[in-house]
This record gives C-alpha cells, sequence and structure tokens, in this order.
C-alpha cells in the first residue's frame, strides 16, 4: 500500500459496505487521516460508513469530489486486516463491499461513546458503619481502584442499591460519568490451571514452543471426547495471553454455553469477551471496540468472531472443526475454519483445530505435513471409549410402526433399573417425515418447494424444513377430499418420544429437538438439566452430538445408523463416521463405562463396520484412497454454480449457455457438470439449477470462475451464485 497518513485534501480511496464494485475517491477531512481509518462519508442524499482503503484514484472531476465527512473513533483498520478481507475475498469470489460489511457487523460504530454512572471508592467517611455498607466497601477495597456499576456493585457486594446510595451521599464513594463500552477485565494465566496428564502435558508444551516462534502454524488436535482437548488448548490460550497476544476461540454456535464460558472463569479468574447470535447489541458493540484497541484478551465465539478487528491476533482455537456449521451457507459462503488458516498465516499466529473426528481435509493435510498432528489417546481420568455394537435389524422382529427392537428395549431396561441413563437417537426432526393420504396416495408437499412437508405434532403443524412454511395439519386429504385418511410414515424424535414412552410408561422420557424451543436460552437451559440426570431416557437428534456432557449417560442406542449412507452427498460416509463417533462417545464420560448399540440393515457396510470397530486411521485412509482416486476434495478442486429464478426455462437455458462457453474453465483443465436441477430443485418458489465444476489441486480456479461468470449478462430476476469448496451439496 502507499502512503500511510493522508493530510487534509488529499484523495483517499474508501471501501464502503455498499454494494458497488469500486472504490470511492473522497478527500481526506480537517486533520487528514491514517490508511485503515473507518470514516463516515457522504454517499447520495446519505451518509454511510467506510474505510480508507488506499490513496484516491483521481480519475474524477477533482471539482466534484466530497469531503469525509468525520473520522470514526474506533482503532483503524490493520494492514493485515485488510489483507485478509483482500485474500477472503478472492478465495470466496466475493465482493470487498460484502467482506467489509461482515467485518463491522457491530451496531453503532459510529456513534459517539455513550457514558454511563460508575461507583469508585473515595476518601469520606460514613456517620457510622452497617454490615451492608462495610460489605460494599469491602468489595471496593478488594478490586483496588477499580469502579463498578450500581447494579454490579450492589449484586457483588449482596446489598440492595441503596446502601450504595447511602455511601455517596457521605462522600466514601464517588460517583462519575465513563464510557459504557468498557475494557475486559485482565485474564489471569496462571490462575487455576489443572495438574495436566503426561498427554496433555506434552501437548501443551508443544503448543507452547509453537506460540513461542512468533510465526504461523497449525495444529490438529485429536482426541475422543472427553479426553481432555480443551484443557491443553486453554494451556496454550494462557500462553498467548503471557506473550501479550489476543486468542480466539471459535465454537460451533450450539455449543457456546455458558458452559464453556464458567470453564474459561475458572481457568483465568474472569470472563473473556463474548460474540454470537445471543449477544446483546450494546455487548456487541463493545466487544467490537474492545477487541480492536487490545483491550479484550480472548473471544470466545461463532463463526463470525473470526471478522473482529483484532490488533495482535497469536491464536485461534476452532473447537469440533469438523462440525459443518462452519461454513456460512448464506450471504457470503464462506468457511471459517479454513478461513482461519488465512487469516492466521497472514498474521503471524497460530492455529489449533480441536476435534474428536476430524474432517477429512484436516486429517489429509496433517497426513501431508502441512498440519502438526497432536493427539490425545485416552480418555481423561478413568472414562473410557464406550463398547460399541451393531444390531441387525434384519433379525429383529419389529413391529409396523415401530422402531425400537426388543435388542435395544432390552438394554435401556437394563439402564433403568440400575438408575442410569440412556439415549435414543434419531437424526430427524419432527413427528413424521412423511404424511400420505390412505385414501388416493398422496403425499403432502410443500406449495413452494420440491420438499415433502413434516409433521411437527408438538406444533400441530406441517413443517417444510426447505423454506421453513408450516401450515396446520389438514383433518382432509388436499387431493382427493377423504376425511380422517391421513397417516404418519416414517419416524421423527417426536414420533420415537411416543413410542419409548409406550414401551417404558414409569420412566421420565424427555425429548431433544431444536423446534421445541422458544429460544435458545431454553434449550441450554433445559439441555443442562437433563445433564444433571433428571431423566431417564433423552430422546434426541443431532442436538445431543454437540458438546455437551452427559455424566449419567452409560447408553446409546441409535436407532437408524444407515440413515446418513444414503444420499449422493461426497462425504455422506465421513458425515455418518463423524456423527455416529460423537453420538457414542456421549455414553460413559463419569465413572461408568457406556455402550452404543447401533441399529442397521447393513451391518457389513464398510462405514459401520469401521465406526463398530473404532479404527479411525483405516476408515480416514479408505476413504481418502477413494477420493484421491476420483479427484475430489480434499484433492481436487470444487465449486458449485447455483442459479435461481422463478422461472424454469430461463434458469436451464442460462444453466447450458453458462456451460457451453466453458473456454476460462477449459484453459486450467477444469471441466463443468450440469445444468442438473439441484437436489431440492425448488425452494420459496425458485427454481435451482446446478453446475458443478471440478479441477484439479493446483489449478488457478478463482481466476477462471470469474472469467467465465463474467461473460454472461444475468437476466433481471435470475441468482447465480459460487460456492467454492462446497459442503453441501443443496
Ligand atoms: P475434550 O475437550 O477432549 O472433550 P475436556 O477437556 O472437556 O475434554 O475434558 C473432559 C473432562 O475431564 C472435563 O470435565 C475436564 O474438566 C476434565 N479434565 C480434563 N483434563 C483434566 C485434568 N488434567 N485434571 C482434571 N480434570 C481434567
Ligand atoms: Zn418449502
Amino acid at each position: 500500500m502507499t502512503d500511510s497518513y493522508f493530510h487534509e485534501g488529499d484523495l483517499v480511496g474508501v471501501l464502503t459496505a455498499q454494494p458497488l464494485d469500486r472504490l470511492l475517491d473522497y478527500k481526506a477531512p480537517e486533520g487528514g487521516c491514517h490508511l485503515g481509518a473507518f470514516v463516515e462519508v457522504p454517499l447520495g442524499p446519505r451518509k454511510v460508513l467506510g474505510v480508507v482503503w488506499g490513496a484516491g484514484q483521481g480519475d474524477y472531476d477533482r471539482s466534484k469530489i466530497r469531503s469525509v465527512i468525520r473520522v470514526l473513533d474506533v482503532a483503524p483498520m490493520r494492514d493485515e486486516m485488510r489483507v485478509f478481507l483482500t485474500r477472503a475475498a478472492e478465495y470466496t469470489l466475493t465482493p470487498l463491499h460484502a467482506m467489509l460489511r461482515l467485518a463491522t457487523r457491530a451496531p453503532g460504530l459510529g456513534d459517539a461513546p455513550s457514558m454511563r454512572k460508575v461507583y469508585r471508592l473515595a476518601d469520606g467517611v460514613p456517620d457510622r458503619m452497617t454490615d451492608a455498607r462495610e460489605k460494599v466497601l469491602g468489595v471496593l477495597r478488594d478490586y483496588g481502584g477499580l469502579s463498578f456499576t450500581l447494579k454490579e456493585l450492589a449484586e457483588m457486594a449482596g446489598v440492595g442499591t441503596s446502601v450504595v446510595k447511602g455511601l455517596v451521599k457521605h462522600g466514601a464513594i464517588r460517583e462519575e460519568e465513563a464510557p459504557r463500552d468498557t475494557p475486559y477485565p485482565k485474564l489471569d494465566p496462571d490462575y487455576g490451571g489443572k495438574e495436566l496428564s503426561a498427554d496433555q502435558a506434552a501437548g501443551a508444551e508443544t503448543l507452547r514452543a509453537a506460540l513461542r516462534t512468533d510465526k504461523y502454524g497449525t495444529t490438529l488436535l485429536k482426541g475422543v471426547t472427553g479426553s481432555g482437548k480443551t484443557e491443553v488448548y486453554l494451556e496454550a490460550v494462557a500462553e498467548c495471553l503471557r506473550m501479550g497476544r489476543q486468542a480466539l476461540v471459535l465454537l460451533p454456535e450450539i455449543a457456546l454455553s455458558g458452559e464453556f464460558i464458567n470453564r474459561v472463569e475458572a481457568r483465568f479468574g474472569m470472563k473473556p469477551a463474548e460474540w454470537h447470535s445471543g449477544v446483546t447489541m450494546t455487548e456487541r458493540r463493545r466487544c467490537w471496540r474492545m477487541v480492536g484497541q487490545g483491550d479484550a484478551q480472548l473471544v470466545v465465539g461463532a463463526r463470525s468472531a473470526l471478522f473482529l478487528p483484532f490488533q495482535n491476533l497469536g491464536l485461534v482455537v476452532v473447537d469440533e472443526e469438523h462440525d459443518t456449521s462452519y461454513k456460512q451457507e448464506e450471504g457470503v459462503l464462506y468457511n471459517a475454519r479454513d478461513m482461519t488458516v488465512l487469516r492466521a498465516a497472514i498474521n503471524g499466529a497460530q492455529v489449533v483445530l480441536a476435534s474428536a473426528t476430524p474432517s477429512l481435509e484436516s486429517w489429509a493435510n496433517a497426513d501431508a505435513g502441512k498440519y502438526r498432528r497432536l493427539e490425545l489417546k485416552s480418555r481423561f481420568g478413568a472414562a473410557v471409549m464406550p463398547k460399541m455394537s451393531a444390531i441387525d435389524m434384519r433379525a429383529e422382529d419389529v413391529p409396523g410402526g415401530k422402531w425400537v427392537s426388543p435388542t435395544l428395549r432390552a438394554a435401556i431396561a437394563a439402564r433403568l433399573e440400575k438408575g442410569e441413563q440412556s439415549l435414543v437417537f434419531l437424526n430427524r426432526r419432527g413427528y413424521a417425515p412423511i404424511t400420505i393420504c390412505r385414501a388416493c396416495g398422496h403425499q403432502i408437499a410443500c406449495d413452494h418447494c420440491d420438499a415433502r412437508m413434516v409433521e411437527h405434532r408438538f406444533l400441530k403443524r406441517l413443517m417444510c424444513h426447505q423454506c421453513g412454511e408450516t401450515k396446520p395439519m389438514p383433518t382432509q386429504c388436499p387431493h382427493c377430499e377423504a376425511e380422517d385418511r391421513l397417516s404418519a410414515v416414517g419416524p421423527g424424535v417426536e414420533r420415537m418420544g411416543e413410542e419409548v414412552t409406550a414401551l417404558f410408561p414409569d420412566a421420565k422420557v424427555a425429548v431433544l429437538s431444536s423446534d421445541l424451543y422458544g429460544s435458545a436460552r431454553a434449550m441450554k437451559a433445559h439441555i443442562e438439566e437433563i445433564a444433571e440426570g433428571g431423566t431417564d431416557i433423552i430422546i434426541g437428534t443431532q442436538l445431543v452430538a454437540k458438546g455437551h456432557n452427559f455424566p449419567k449417560l452409560t447408553l446409546v442406542g441409535v436407532i437408524d445408523a444407515d440413515l446418513g449412507l444414503q444420499g449422493s452427498d461426497l462425504r455422506a460416509a465421513e458425515r455418518t463416521f463423524q456423527l455416529m463417533r460423537q453420538v457414542a462417545g456421549r455414553a460413559g464420560r463419569a465413572d461408568t463405562p457406556g455402550e452404543a448399540m447401533l441399529q442397521t440393515y447393513q451391518p457389513e457396510h464398510g462405514v459401520i463396520r469401521s465406526i463398530l470397530s473404532g479404527d479411525e486411521e483405516a476408515f480416514w485412509a479408505a476413504e481418502a484412497a477413494e477420493r484421491k482416486a476420483a479427484g475430489v476434495p480434499p484433492y481436487g478442486r470444487m465449486a458449485g454454480i447455483i442459479l435461481s429464478s422463478p422461472n424454469v426455462q430461463e434458469v436451464f437455458d442460462f444453466g447450458s449457455e453458462m456451460a457451453r462457453r466453458d473456454d476460462p474453465l477449459r484453459r486450467i483443465g477444469a471441466q463443468v457438470f450440469g445444468p442438473a436441477p439441484a437436489p431440492i430443485a425448488r425452494v420459496r418458489g425458485r427454481h435451482r439449477v446446478r453446475l458443478l465444476v471440478k479441477a484439479e489441486k493446483s489449478a488457478p480456479l478463482q481466476r477462471a470462475l470469474a472469467q467465465w461468470a463474467g461473460q454472461f449478462r444475468l437476466p433481471k430476476d435470475l441468482r447465480l451464485s459460487i460456492d467454492i469448496d462446497p459442503q453441501s451439496f443443496y
């Protein structure tokens, strides 16, 4: 980049988050501005937020160029961040303005800092001392010099707010105005470390040494659930803090629980900054600003936390790195795990990818020596991996419309007798996946999508899992109008709840599925209550596979282990393997050994066999060999192109035109497949067609894709989106 400072009147190029494909020229404001400054600029009649991205182009009538209105009172964007956003935009073929929007997703960044009242110790002496007053003053003395809000102080002292106000009147406490966005409390890296096992200690030392190099590096930290990975990476966080650099721990949204924050607090003495959908707007703004000025040492957040303006990022942990929710599937299509590696490489930071069941991508990178590999071999303490077995459903006598085999039933009964918890796992929300009319055979489908409506008995509605459309459960067939002939086909978790309750009428049964809660908080509360052990049998979807401890759980019964093996998804086997291992890992966390039983109609299937044998390396190696032979990720590159339009003819014609004019792709040896109807060919009334581009690993795919797509003029209501490294094939 050019100069890093612009004097008043100099031309600057400003990037805004508005959908424009170029930088805009402005004159630097009075007092000048730095490269990277966040500014407010006039755009037509509006004022918008932007970043000084470089010198102005000057190819525009200078007299018409307007001035930057003002420089915002936030830390300027650092060079590394501009490089990161630029490279991420190039990688994902996303316009830069959309990347900037991701990086400025905090409300009121342009607002003047707002103030609030805080209270601190003063010299006055109260007329008389009471216990309550003593408590308040005691808190302030303990935190020597710190100030708190009225509510905080009263809560910490365990007294009413009037006590504090009384002390203010006597001059023993001073009331003052302070900015609302306050620095996060300092974390103490040496506060609460645990005594580590030999495995853990060796892993922690490797990570500390890697951090001390001050260079980029990625480590795959592998170990079964409960093996103590979190303890190990918290040691890396501690080292990062000691070095005065900032750390970020990314978790899948669903795993962001109070439980984890409490663990961090127990380790470092104070809570970290948080960044996820459950955080209030004011707290979001505080987090963004404090991260930017280096006053937040550790952020625990969901994938978009990667776009926070860290000043000195030294470490990023991606926990459950295989989790598909790291891929953002709407708007900017990016994979936070991959972008983490990019950002760390630019920043000279370390990355820790933690998982019990790594993605094949990460496994292959470790295998090729690009990532360091650390493994925790055993579970921490007494807990051992559960015993795994298959229940061959071909040999079981299960009545129609029921799914629990006699073998599984007996195993659950045995746990009930011992007062232990069982989990019945089925990765299907709702009551039944299909609603069929017994008179005419009609299946109820969504009006806007090519998908069946799923009955949700709890909500008393039918729901489309593609677009979310719901309608009341009809009593009449919408096709033949027969009365009361609609019937549910196939199981969902709600229906499993009924079946299990009928089998075990005296047991306490709880169904865990995301639809059953009004809010994420209610769901987390319920999960925590279940983990405490108040429930005998848990019926759950993949929600339970993620990040929660159920210490009393000793049996996992998987209703349909074959479910994920169907379908054309390239990652079907990998996903099934991961999910089944994760679910199985829920059993036997404390000191009672666990058992996992998989109901399957194909016990001889390779994936099922490797799940049972627990020979992970064999599974990865076989899966890797297959993908290598097919030239697909991670051994080849892919991009998905999704075209959608209300007009089915138009979208197919356009897709065919794209496939025909594929010169830019052919020049790099890439192939185009399609157009084909997307697996869900209609969503929200839009017809969807997909093309798939395959290339060799070393081919410059993005450049070729950009040239290729750039040849076409899009019809007005046609949308085109390019998905690099697609994860889902919808
Ligand atoms: P993972 O992240 O691999 O699932 P955790 O780090 O959460 O494993 O550890 C599992 C459980 O064991 C947690 O309750 C944790 O507090 C405990 N634990 C792990 N390591 C230690 C240790 N060194 N000392 C005491 N408890 C530990
Ligand atoms: Zn729909």
